[in-house]
Order: C-alpha cells, then structure tokens, then sequence
C-alpha cells in the first residue's frame, strides 16, 4: 500500500510540476513577444501633495496588451517573469521608457518630477545593474534625482549584502530608494532601523491605509502612526499608498502623513493622459466616495 501511496504521490507531483512548467513556458514565450512587438505600455500615477493637491512625483506601472486577454496586470505577470530572465529584459525596458519620457516632458517645459519604477528581488542579482542604469543617463540625459527605485522589503532579507552595496551605489549616482509596501513583509518596525540612510522614503501599503476608515479599533489607526512616527525619527519621508477617500487623507495629515498616491487623485493612467493632468500641475481630490474592496 505504501507502495502505491508512493507512486501515486510521485505522479501528482509530476503531472502538477509539467503544468506549471508550461504555464511558465507559454507565458514566458508570450511575454518575450510581447517585448518585440511593443505590448507592454507603462501608466503613471501621481503622488500628490494633500494639502496643495500639486503633483510631486509618479510611478510608472506596467501594463500588457495582451491580443487575445486584453488589458493584463502586471500581479498576472510579473511574479512569473520573475522566475525567468525575462524580468531583467522587461526591468531594463521599463528603466530605459520612464527615463525617455521623463526627460521628453522635461524637454516639452512640462514641471520636472521624480519617476520611481518598481525593481524585483531578482533584478538585484543581475551583475551589470549598476552599469545599466548609468548608461541609461548617459543615454536619455535624464539626470538621477528624476529617477527613483521602489524596492519590497523582501528585496532587503535576500543576499542582505549585495542588496545594501547595490543600494549604496544607486545612491551615491544621486537616486532615491523607496520601500514599497511597507508593514506587509517579514521586517519588524525593529528592522526599519537597519535602513537607516540607505531607504529615503518609506510607502505604507494599501492595507493600513483602507483600516484607517474601516476598522473600529483605535489599535489600527495606532500602528499606522506609529509607522509614520518611526520613519520620520528615521529620517525618512511617508507616503500612503491606496489612498480613496478624504477621510482617510485627513487622518493621515493629522499623522504629519502629507504625500498621497491613491484613486483620491488618480488611478495609474496612459502617459498621453498622465503628461495633461502634469500641465495642469494640480489635482483636485475625488468629491464622490468610489471604494475599491481590499484583496485579501
Ligand atoms: P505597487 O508597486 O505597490 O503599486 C501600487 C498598486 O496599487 C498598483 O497596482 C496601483 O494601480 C494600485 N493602486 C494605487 N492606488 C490605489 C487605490 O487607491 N486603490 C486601489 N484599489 N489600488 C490602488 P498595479 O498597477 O496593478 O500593480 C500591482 C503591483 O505590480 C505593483 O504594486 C508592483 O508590485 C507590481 N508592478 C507593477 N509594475 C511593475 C514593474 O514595472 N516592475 C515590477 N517589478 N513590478 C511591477
Ligand atoms: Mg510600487
Ligand atoms: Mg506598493
Ligand atoms: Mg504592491
């Protein structure tokens, strides 16, 4: 009988384990043409400040226009381009596209704002990073402080070593590094410390932000001042991610909290779209409530 269990087991595993790694194929050849036959557009969102309601900032978000699914997000994407090198072809795109761009509106006389693109764990990893991005300067003339990098705290527990060097580099060039996501990875508000000079900004994700208005606990709102307090000890500047509602943005200035990136502002938008809501320069919040439910 365990024999047979044995076996059994032994073929699950495997039929499980083909599909997966034709998923991965599939997806991964997709994705590569993707690349060729420019599917991949990036949308922008603003940062803005809540008590001017000027943009100071944006993140440039990837999308896929997939032929057949339409439009794809980059959750159904990324993670898997992620176990294969194309991540580091898709990363090096995105990097050379936002630096372009920016640089063509700065060009145009459109207000000059910092960019931040999201950087996976892997990309860390890759030898020529470094040498990337500093071509991408020289290429586009863009100049670094109009350039930052998003990196997850998962980022900063993998190859500790290699990570904080890479980080330093970036740094010294003049880029700033954002923690994205904050309070939902591993690191402790302990650990936070140990960032000390290398993370200039810190983004509390989405999920703190939308307890800010739903949650009766006192406790909730409690952690996320307390977040914001520590970073601010630390040196660090806020933003709340996921922002929707003036209620929560009015908390959150009552926590010394003043940069918002939210559906309040904006959704992420085409960057035709992004480049008018920059020439107007200023927002004005949502009036209506228009919630989204957390993923949980
Ligand atoms: P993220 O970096 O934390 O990006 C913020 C996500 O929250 C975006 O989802 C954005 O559309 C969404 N968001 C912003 N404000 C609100 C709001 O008020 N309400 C709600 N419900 N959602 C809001 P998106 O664009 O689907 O991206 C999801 C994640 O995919 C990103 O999370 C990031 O981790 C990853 N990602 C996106 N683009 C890239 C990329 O170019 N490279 C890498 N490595 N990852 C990327
Ligand atoms: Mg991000
Ligand atoms: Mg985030
Ligand atoms: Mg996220």
């Amino acid at each position: 009988k365990a024999k047979k269990l044995g076996k059994n087991t032994y073929q699950i595993f495997n039929a499980s384990m083909n599909t997966e790694t034709f998923k991965l194929f599939s997806l991964e050849s997709d994705l590569r043409k993707a690349l060729e036959l420019n599917q991949l557009e990036l949308y922008y969102q603003p940062r803005v400040n809540a008590t001017h309601h000027q943009i100071i900032g944006a993140e440039a978000l990837i999308r896929w226009n997939h032929p057949d699914w339409g439009e794809v997000l980059p959750d159904d994407f990324i993670p898997i381009a992620g176990k294969t090198s194309l991540i580091s072809q898709i990363e090096k795109w995105i990097m050379k596209q936002v630096c372009l761009q920016n640089k063509s509106w700065q060009d145009a006389g459109l207000p000059a704002i910092p960019i931040s693109i999201n950087i996976s764990p892997q990309r860390f990893m890759d030898k020529d990073f470094v040498m990337n991005i500093k071509n991408v300067f020289e290429l586009t003339k863009l100049e670094p402080e109009y350039f930052q990098i998003e990196i997850l705290e998962t980022s900063l527990l993998e190859n500790e070593n290699i990570v904080i060097r890479v980080l330093q580099e970036l740094k010294e060039m003049g880029i700033r590094i954002l923690l994205d996501d904050f309070g939902t990875g591993y690191s402790s508000l302990l650990s936070l410390r140990q960032c000390k000079g290398i993370i200039d900004e810190i983004k509390i994700d989405r999920s703190f932000i939308y307890e800010l208005s739903h949650s009766d606990e006192e406790n909730s709102n409690f952690i996320t001042k307390t977040i914001i307090d520590l970073a601010h000890h630390l040196q660090m500047d806020v933003v709340a991610e996921g922002v929707e509602t003036i209620e929560q943005q009015e908390i959150l200035q009552g926590f010394k909290c003043n940069t918002i990136q939210g559906y309040l502002y904006s959704e992420p938008v085409p960057a035709s779209e992004f480049a008018e809501l920059l020439i107007k320069g200023k927002i004005e919040p949502a009036s209506e409530k228009k919630e989204t439910k957390i993923k949980t």
